[in-house]
């Protein structure tokens, strides 16, 4: 893989996902879809704007009408070099100007429209008095699948990803941990992710002994010692696709009771993984997993989902959770996460992004899920 990858897409990749989302919300209901700079707009259309402002732009997608993207006059030129441009017209707008009123002339008045989650309420509220008569819903609840099925290219660039996340593993299990802080640890994986390509770091989760006991622990001051148990979760993007794994390593020879605990969310995962294939509901992934770790007695000590969907962004729809009926589709793409969290003590937990395909899933991580034993 190369960074030749990084143009994957085309103009007319970019005009057939933006058809198929005027289709999707037409069939939802929606007179159209908003889209401000974020994930969304880059998966749509190639534009990636250094940050949201308070300058509006804003891809406006509805039935009928070319894809057009309200932007300010100083930011057209940008624009306009998007590898999407092609199959949009832009409609910029000069300071002193009311963008909100040359995007309601775009609109039908009383629509009802799916705006992108990271639309400022700034811009939304605007729009909204422009257009008093208009009603809107957030992107992820109103097309919650919208990114989720990866076509070929886009798989690409999720293993290559997730390579490179494996590749930061077998890197950092080789280097102290003993001895030394979780952030600086952290500061390594993080160091190790970008030298494998990735250009964003969402996240090094380095969690040892009792702080391993709360998911959600980044890294701290804390001295890693021997006989630590230690949750390492790290990922972000490469060439715009995430990566996201987590393993659990032991500093030092490891008690029974750690490979027991080890050993339990193993199978966990392994049961998870198995449960995927296509039509198979979300749920049951969670379902699969979670019943190997109730059936050991640790039901209560696995305290979130078992996964999450991932692609442009590294937490998106859909969710491996109960109560979510979704089918899974070939080229979806999500997290199987089990873990057990024993309080004051030690965590464990392992996390593989795994791809529906045609008749089961594949892992995009591949690094062992063994207990490893780091120095
Ligand atoms: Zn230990
Ligand atoms: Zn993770
Ligand atoms: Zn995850």
């Amino acid at each position: 893989m190369t960074a030749s990858t990084r143009a994957a897409f085309t103009a007319d990749d970019y005009r057939a996902r933006m058809a198929r989302a005027v289709r999707d919300a037409e069939a939802a209901g929606l007179a159209g879809l908003l889209v401000a700079p974020g994930p969304d707009l880059v998966w749509l259309t190639g534009y990636a704007p250094p940050a949201a402002t308070e300058r509006l732009t804003l891809l406006v997608l509805v039935p009928g009408r070319d894809p057009a993207l309200v932007v300010p006059t100083l930011e057209a030129p940008d624009a306009a070099r998007a590898t999407g441009a092609p199959a949009i017209t832009l409609r910029d707008w000069t300071d002193g100007k009311d963008p909100y009123a040359a995007t309601a002339a775009l609109l039908a008045a009383s629509g009802r429209f799916g705006v992108s989650d990271s639309t400022w309420s700034l811009h939304l509220l605007g729009l909204q008095r422009a257009l008093p008569e208009s009603s809107y819903a957030a992107l992820s609840d109103a097309l919650p699948m919208l990114r989720a099925v990866k076509d070929a290219a886009e798989l690409e660039l999720m293993a290559a990803a997730g390579a490179a996340a494996d590749a930061a593993f077998e890197e950092i299990r080789a280097v102290p941990f003993g001895g030394r802080r979780e952030s600086e640890v952290a500061a390594d994986l993080a160091a190790l992710l970008r030298r494998h390509g990735h250009e964003q770091v969402d996240f090094t989760i380095v969690a040892s002994g009792p702080n391993g006991a709360n998911p959600h622990h980044e890294a701290g001051d804390r001295v890693i010692e021997r006989g630590d148990m230690v949750v390492l979760d790290f990922g972000g993007l490469r060439h715009g696709y995430g990566s996201d794994t987590s393993r659990t390593v032991h500093v030092g020879d490891p008690t029974d009771e750690e490979r027991r605990v080890h050993d339990l969310v193993r199978a966990a995962q392994q049961a998870g993984y198995e449960a995927v294939r296509p039509g198979v509901a979300c749920q049951e992934v969670d379902r699969a997993a979670r019943a190997v770790i109730d059936a050991a007695g640790y039901g209560a000590r696995f305290i979130h989902r078992t996964g999450h969907g991932i692609g442009v962004t590294t937490h998106e729809p859909p969710y491996m959770i109960e109560g979510e009926e979704q089918p899974l589709v070939p080229g979806m793409c999500f997290s199987v996460e089990p873990g057990v969290y024993l309080p004051g003590r030690f965590g464990v937990r392992i996390e593989d992004i795994v791809t529906v395909t045609e008749d089961g899933g594949r892992r995009l991580n591949d690094t062992t899920r063994e207990l490893v034993v780091v120095d």
